[in-house]
């Protein structure tokens, strides 16, 4: 299956990315009949084989795998089931979004790029434990309409309408977090504007995303 192989090298990416270590984190993507393609919980990226994904419907209930699916199902059938945009997820535990998720309330943007791919300043959920109902519930919140959001002494989830668009989100909530971190510790921070942040993102959306397809 096709979306097999763009989850097993998005996988791939996210270790050569260095946005995970071990086993922890997930990816999934939504098939077009709605179900839910998941990686499987706790195995190492490098040792997932198309045998070990999880194929489960919009609800959660597993309709075909070998493993038990990610711990944070409930986490990407609630994105799925209130984004009709997102076809692709991300969630890591990446460094500085980790950092991010035990300080700050929100991330603040500072530059075009993230503001272009987020859309909006980067919310920190309230703390809820890994793998419940709540934590879904509040990731769900804390993203709105945007691309990507930090969970609480935990990690970062971006999504998009495709892989290519979730792992580049990912990239950026990295980015953005690592900038905030240290450009907080400076007594004086010039953010974006938060028009300004929207505006870029339309442009991206609407325009700059599009000149990729020129190529
Ligand atoms: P998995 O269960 O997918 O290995 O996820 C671990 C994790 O990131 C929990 O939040
Ligand atoms: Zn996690």
């Amino acid at each position: 299956m096709k979306e097999s192989i763009i989850l097993l090298d998005a996988c791939q990416e996210i270790m050569d990315l260095r946005l995970v270590s071990g086993t922890w984190g997930n990816l999934s993507l939504r098939l077009e009949n709605g179900n839910i393609l998941i990686t499987p919980s706790g195995i190492p990226y490098d040792a997932i084989r198309e045998d070990d994904l999880v194929i489960c419907d919009r609800s959660g209930n597993v309709v075909e795998g070998n493993l038990p699916p990610s711990s944070e199902l409930k986490m990407h059938v609630a994105i799925y089931s209130s984004r009709k945009d997102v076809n692709a997820i991300v969630h890591t535990h990446s460094l500085y979004a980790s950092i991010a998720s035990a300080i700050f309330d929100e991330v603040q943007l500072l530059v075009e790029d993230v503001a272009m791919v987020i859309g909006g300043r980067i919310r920190v959920t309230s703390y809820r434990y890994p793998g419940t109902q709540e934590l879904a519930d509040e990731v769900v919140k804390a993203l709105g309409d945007r691309m990507a959001a930090i969970i609480a002494n935990h990690g970062q989830v971006a999504v998009g309408p495709t892989m290519d668009d979730a792992l580049l989100a990912a990239q950026m909530c990295e980015k953005a977090s690592e900038m905030y971190v240290i450009a907080s510790q400076y007594p004086k921070v010039n953010a974006l504007p938060d028009s300004d942040v929207r505006s870029l993102y339309d442009k991206y959306v609407n325009s700059y995303k599009k000149l990729r397809d020129l190529k």
